[in-house]
Parts: structure tokens; C-alpha cells; sequence
């Protein structure tokens, strides 16, 4: 311990500090107050405080020392001179010669010439710096370590005062740089089309400390130290729990957050931090704004990622010291709301009001991940793959989504809005006029009859089967009402679910897909095992096989709905016949069980499977002795035969859907099934898009089944396509190596009048 250190000087000035904030003053009062209370308790002749300002400067707000007349007159660009320096470094600098340092900028009217010696911290702002806080002194003075630990401990309160919303106008305290200020376009994916325009809502705010200053630092440390063995707890159960290869990279991660959990340097800090006046939650966002400062200035990207682990482990502890984070259904939000997320579960959507939502914003995200496949039945714009969108976004920011062209307004102007107006009307133009094939039927120009029919989970998606003019539902997504409950649904409760879904549709066919949970699709009732590749682990029909009695309650439920009516049920994610097989008896037990309770039993029972992974393709023979059709999950399917991950964006797009492979694939599925007399057809996302869709009905599909929206699209490009001179041109497309044949078949599109 350095000499003249008192180790009472954090908590009383601290304590100080917060007697002043308590006080009844302007924030400005209560900031000249406490640069003065600094400035004493710090044996130091100048205290002060810059403020980061719009246009990436740092104003001079407050100072105990240097001239008064130089208070928001002071300014300095970020980068410029000492205060610039720290707060573009994200550093604490302590100087004992601060004029000798090459980036001293002189500023006359502040009177500094006579102070030799700095030290200043940045003032964080959610990650960001917002400001500095600087003391002089007169003499060569040497400051100790603790000392800029102290002044980093009361720049967190500091913080609390600035960002407060009195001194500054809330709308100039953004957490990036002065261009994040500034009208933005970012670009995306596009995972669904339509504009949109709203007020930005960010998914998983960052936690909101209320308080920074301890009353009872004693008790803070019990906190502490109960919320850190329940972490542990938790990070042990969830390494215990996966059953994993301990050479993956999942296993070393975890393992990696039980070191860095079980650190302890890292918890004695935050300990410290408790110790100095903190509130438990205040000295964990300090010591992790720490981390972060001396991350950033390490070079190796390895290392840099590490901020990550901290990050999250900040938040974990965060979390368990208070309570369970806050609900999104909790917070009042507004009415035009345009939801901005890193990713999301498809769950997780739910806890958003649907009629508020006007579109979404992912940093990652593809087009076949489930929140994409979820927010596009809501029909809402949706760009995906947006770097950095959580960097730029400020919740409150006006956004306009263009899902059409894959591109993100933030903050747009005048002109950008007007823009926005003109594209939005012609957007519910081609709207009005799909709506008048409504009533057509999708038939091809030479005649052939394609059965166009919906995705669903939700009632509202059926409510949409009228609207748009589908055939019927070619999947019903049964996991969905499961993963929106708060408890796993009875027979009773899923009855009454499928008796509504069968009421919706009225004669129309509805296929039930059995529940389909696991990979990224968790219930939240439900503690999933933590597995190191879950889209190929324990899911779908094996979690049905594996639980027998839960698909028995499901089947039981769909008999018991049907009513007499038809029944169609498929299986999802089967690899191998037998499964097929030993599922389809369970169908027929529920069967046995109803007739011999009087059930009335269903008009007629096809019984089918999805076709989603690729060595079911190489069991076709058996399989369509026993299947009555076949659905081909393209999702899926694509993923795994191209081993490319359809929820990571870095591999989602990087295999064209219409590459001569899948086309091929397709083809020969096709082929047999035609052979054996068995029904087919495709219901992932492929179909969806219209390009696509024209692909399949020249391959001979003739049952797509797609989200609400696309029909009227993928309606008018079949009405508008003459199949077979597509059929005699496929064959040379399919016969090649390219990466993708989507410029041939677009060329054919313009070339022939087909409306893709
Ligand atoms: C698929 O895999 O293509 C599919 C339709 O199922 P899901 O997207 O629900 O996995
Ligand atoms: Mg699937």
C-alpha cells in the first residue's frame, strides 16, 4: 500500500458522493459539488469532469481547480490531448509529468499550465466511454495504483448522475461514437420481404443497475458471494448435465467460463470493488468495464473474443444476484415496435405482444432459423446477418425496414422517410393485386393443378389460409403451441388445440407434424441437455421414440380431435425406416384405444414422414412400402447434406438451394416416389421463394407448401409458368457442376413470362 493511502478514502468519499446525488440541487450543483469533494478526498488542487458530447467531443461539464469560465466552453475532440487520449483508448492514464507526454494539448483558457501531474479514468456508459474524470496536481506527483482504482470506483457514480437524462439530453447520450449519431443504412439477408417502418426495441437490454453505492457493503458481500456459488452451481450443472466430447468446442468454452468463474483474482476484485462503496452488481459492471479496457488493447483476436467469456459471465452473475432477468412481456413498449436482436429462440418472440411488432433486425440469423421461420408467419419485414445492428441501435431510434432489398435505415431522415412512403404504397399495391388471385387456383398454363398450401403453428397463421388463398396446411408446426405455454400441454389441453386447428381449416387437409423439439426449438418448461450439436442430436422423432408416452398423449389428442374427419400425420427428422415403422404403430395402438373406447374414429388416416435427413432418401424403397406420402423438409435436408449449419449465417447461404446437387436430389426423390405411386411434396423454406418454387413444379412437384405470405407470390409465378417447357429444360441444368443454376432458371423465367 502506497504511504499517504488511506484505505477508508473509497467508501467515505463514496459515501459522500451519494449524499450529494441524494441532495435536492440541479445535477449541475450536485456535479460542481462532488468535483470538489473529489478533488479534497484526493488530495488533489483539480477535479474534472468531461462529458462526451454529439460530434465526438468532450466538453469540459464540471471542475474544481481549472477556470470556471471554461465549463461547457472547454472542448476537445476524442483522440485530442490527455482527456482525448483516455477516452479514446478506453484507458485510465496516471501521469506524473502529464506536459512531458507527447499527446498534452494545451488549452489557455483552462488555466492548466501549472499542474504537472494527471490522472484520469474513462466514465463508462454501457460499454462505452461517455466522459472522463481527471484530477491534477501542481507537484510531479506519483500516483498509486489504488488511487485509479478509487477514481474508477466513483467515476461509476458519476456515471449515474451524468447519464441521468438532467444534464444531457437523453437523445444525445448514445453509446457509440458521434456517428452513430448520424442516419444510418446498414445491410442484411433478407429473410422476409415488406417495409416497414417503427421505434427500435432491443432484445435483452443490458441489465439495469439501480443502485451503484452500497448502504451495508457487509451485506453486499453476502450477496456477492451467494450470487457467485449459485453461478458455480450452475456452470457445474451445465457442464455436468452435457454429455459432451471433452476435446469440442462447446466443452471448452463451458470450461473456460468455470475457470474464469472460479478465478480467483476476478472475484477479489469485485470483491474489492464491494469493499471501496459498490453495490454487489456495480462493482461486477466495474470490474468487467476493467477487463474490457485492458482487452481492447490486446491485439490477438483469440484473445480480444475473451472480452465475450467476460462479457457473458458478468451477465450470468448479474442475473443471479438479481433474481431472474426482466421479461420482455413486462415492459411497456411501444406500438410500432421494430425488434433488434444479436439471435433469438423462436420462443423467445413470444414474449412479445405480435400486433405491436412491425418487423425485425438480427445481427445473425438465417433464413431457415426458427425465429426467422416463426417472424415470417407473422408476416412482418425481417433482415438478417446485420453486423454490428446492437452497436449502432439505440432502443427509441427510429428504423425502417426494407426487407424487399435487405437493407436497415437507422435514424433516416426526411427524405429517407419519404422514400419509405412512396415504397410502402407501391409495396401494398403488388399486396392488392396478389390479393385478387386470392380465389384462383395455382394451376400452371399448361393445365397442372399445383396443391399450394401454408406453414403454421399459431391459430393466426390459419386465420391466414383464407386470406391468401392456400389449399390447406401442408405443416402444422405442433411444437409451436407447446413452446408458448408455460407448462407442457395435457391431452385435454392439446385436444381443444387441434380441434380449433381442424375447425380453422374447415375441409381443407391440415398435416400435423408430431413434435418436432430439440436443436434450437427448447420448450421452456422443459431443461434441455445442453448438447454440443443439438440440430443433430437429440430432437423430433427420436425424443418421441425415446418418451413414448408423450407421443402416445399427442396422437391420442389428434384422434381425439379429428372427429371422424381425415387425419394426416407425419413424423419429422426420421433417419431410418425402422423408426418410421416403429411410430406408426404407435399410431395404430391409439387407434386399438379409441375404437375400443368408442372414439369415433378418423374419416381416413394418412399416415406420412418428412423427408429431412439424407439417408432416409438412400432407404426410399422400403420406406414407401409404409409411408403413405412424403414430405421433404428442405430446411433440414440441406443442411445436412451440405454439413452446413441452416442457423449460422457464416454457412447458411453458402450452398445454393438451386444448385445442380440439390436439384438432382430433389429429382430423384421425385422419380421414386412417382414410381411408387406415393404422394410428395416439399414444405421448407425453398418453396417459398419463387424462383425456387418454379424449380420444384419443373421437377414435378406438385404439393409446395410455404408461409402465408409467399402464396400469392409463388401463386402468380405458377399461374404464370407453362410446367412442361420447364420440365424439358431442366435436364440440362441438372447435369452440371456449377455452384448454382439461379441466373439460368431467372434467365428462363424472364425468357418465358414467368412472374418470379
Ligand atoms: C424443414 O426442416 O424443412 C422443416 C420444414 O421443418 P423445420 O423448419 O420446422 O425444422
Ligand atoms: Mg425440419
Amino acid at each position: 500500500m502506497p504511504a499517504g493511502f488511506n484505505p477508508e478514502t473509497p467508501r467515505r468519499l463514496l459515501a459522500r458522493v451519494r449524499d450529494v446525488m441524494a441532495g435536492t440541487g440541479s445535477a449541475q450543483d450536485q456535479l460542481n459539488e462532488i468535483v470538489s469533494i473529489i478533488a479534497g478526498d484526493m488530495v488533489a488542487e483539480v477535479c474534472s469532469v468531461y462529458v462526451r458530447r454529439a460530434g465526438d467531443v468532450l466538453e469540459l461539464f464540471a471542475t474544481q481547480g481549472l477556470k470556471s469560465s471554461a465549463v461547457h466552453l472547454t472542448r476537445l475532440r476524442v483522440g485530442e490531448g490527455l482527456i482525448g487520449d483516455i477516452a479514446a483508448h478506453a484507458r485510465p492514464l496516471a501521469l506524473s509529468d502529464a506536459q512531458a507526454h507527447p499527446g498534452f494539448a494545451y488549452r489557455p483558457e483552462t488555466g492548466e499550465e501549472i499542474y504537472h501531474s494527471l490522472m484520469g479514468v474513462p466514465i463508462w456508459r454501457r460499454g462505452r466511454v461517455g466522459g472522463v474524470l481527471a484530477v491534477q496536481n501542481r507537484t510531479r506527483r506519483q500516483y498509486a495504483e489504488e488511487e485509479v482504482e478509487t477514481l474508477e470506483t466513483v467515476a461509476m457514480v458519476v456515471a449515474e448522475l451524468i447519464f441521468s437524462g438532467q444534464l444531457v439530453n437523453r437523445d444525445e447520450l448514445r453509446p457509440t461514437d458521434g456517428i452513430a449519431l448520424l442516419p444510418l443504412r446498414l445491410g442484411g439477408v433478407r429473410l422476409n420481404s415488406g417495409i416497414a417502418l417503427g421505434t427500435a426495441v432491443l432484445h435483452q437490454r443490458a441489465l439495469r443497475i439501480d443502485s451503484v453505492v452500497a448502504e451495508d457493503p457487509e451485506a453486499e458481500l453476502v450477496r456477492l458471494r451467494r450470487a457467485v456459488t449459485e453461478m458455480h452451481g450452475a456452470i457445474d450443472d451445465m457442464l455436468r448435465t452435457s454429455d459432451l466430447d471433452p476435446a469440442g468446442e462447446h466443452a471448452e468454452i463451458l470450461e473456460t467460463y468455470r475457470m474464469i468463474a472460479a478465478d480467483s483474482g476476478w472475484l477479489s476484485r469485485i470483491e474489492e470493488a464491494v469493499n471501496d462503496g459498490l453495490t454487489a452488481e456495480a462493482a461486477v459492471q466495474k470490474v468487467h468495464n476493467d477487463i474490457r479496457t485492458r482487452m481492447s488493447q490486446v491485439s490477438d483476436p483469440y484473445l480480444r473474443e475473451r472480452v465475450h467469456d467476460f462479457e457473458d459471465l458478468a451477465n450470468r452473475l448479474m442475473q443471479h444476484l438479481m433474481g431472474v432477468a426482466e421479461k420482455a412481456s413486462d415492459r411497456d413498449l411501444p406500438d410500432d415496435m421494430i425488434l433488434v436482436a444479436k439471435s433469438m429462440g423462436p420462443a423467445e418472440l413470444f414474449d412479445y405482444d405480435h400486433v405491436k411488432l412491425r418487423g425485425l433486425v438480427l445481427e445473425e440469423g438465417s433464413a431457415t432459423s426458427h425465429v426467422a421461420i416463426v417472424a415470417r408467419a407473422l408476416d412482418i419485414p425481417i433482415v438478417g446477418n446485420v453486423p454490428g445492428v446492437l452497436d449502432t441501435v439505440e432502443e427509441g431510434d427510429v428504423i425502417i425496414i426494407d426487407g424487399n432489398n435487405a437493407q436497415v435505415f437507422v435514424r433516416p431522415g426526411e427524405d429517407v422517410q419519404q422514400t419509405y412512403n412512396v415504397s410502402k404504397r407501391a409495396h401494398e399495391a403488388r399486396k392488392a393485386a396478389l390479393a385478387t388471385l386470392r380465389d384462383q387456383p395455382a394451376v400452371t398454363r399448361d393445365g397442372q393443378r399445383v396443391q399450394l398450401q401454408i406453414n403454421a403453428g399459431m391459430l393466426y397463421d390459419l386465420q391466414l389460409l383464407d386470406e391468401y388463398g392456400a389449399d390447406g396446411v401442408g405443416l402444422y408446426r405442433t411444437e409451436v403451441p407447446f413452446m408458448v405455454r408455460s407448462e407442457y400441454p395435457d391431452v385435454e389441453t392439446q385436444h381443444r388445440i387441434y380441434a380449433r386447428v381442424f375447425e380453422s381449416v374447415g375441409d381443407r387437409p391440415v398435416i400435423f407434424r408430431t413434435l418436432d423439439v430439440g436443436g434450437d426449438k427448447g420448450l421452456p418448461y422443459w431443461d434441455q441437455m445442453r448438447e454440443e450439436n443439438p440440430a443433430m442430436g437429440w430432437r423430433a422423432i427420436r425424443v418421441s421414440l425415446d418418451r413414448p408416452a408423450m407421443l402416445r398423449q399427442q396422437l391420442r389428442a389428434l384422434i381425439l380431435a379429428a372427429q371422424g374427419r381425415p387425419l394426416r400425420i407425419m413424423f419429422p427428422m426420421v433417419a431410418e425406416v425402422p423408426e418410421f415403422i416403429a411410430a406408426r404403430r404407435l399410431v395404430d395402438r391409439e387407434l386399438a384405444r379409441a375404437e375400443s373406447r368408442g372414439t369415433p374414429l378418423p374419416g381416413e388416416l394418412h399416415v406420412g414422414v418428412m423427408l429431412e435427413v439424407p439417408a432416409l432418401a438412400l432407404q426410399l424403397p422400403y420406406l414407401l412400402r409404409h409411408a403413405d406420402f412424403i414430405s421433404v423438409g428442405s430446411n433440414d435436408l440441406l443442411q445436412f447434406l451440405y454439413a452446413s449449419d441452416r442457423s449460422n449465417p457464416m454457412s447458411s447461404d453458402r450452398y445454393d438451394t438451386l444448385a445442380p446437387a440439390t436439384l438432382r436430389f430433389l429429382n430423384m426423390l421425385a422419380r421414386q416416389c412417382d414410381a411408387a405411386g406415393v404422394p410428395f411434396g416439399l414444405c421448407g423454406e425453398m418453396g417459398g421463394r419463387t424462383l425456387d418454387a418454379m424449380a420444384l413444379v419443373g421437377l414435378g412437384y406438385r404439393s409446395i407448401s410455404v408461409a402465408p405470405p409467399a402464396v400469392g407470390p409463388v401463386k402468380a409465378m405458377i399461374r404464370s409458368l407453362s410446367a412442361g417447357v420447364l420440365r424439358d429444360y431442366l435436364p440440362s441444368l441438372l447435369d452440371t457442376s456449377d455452384h448454382s443454376v439461379r441466373q439460368k432458371l431467372r434467365a428462363f423465367a424472364q425468357d418465358h413470362g414467368v412472374l418470379i
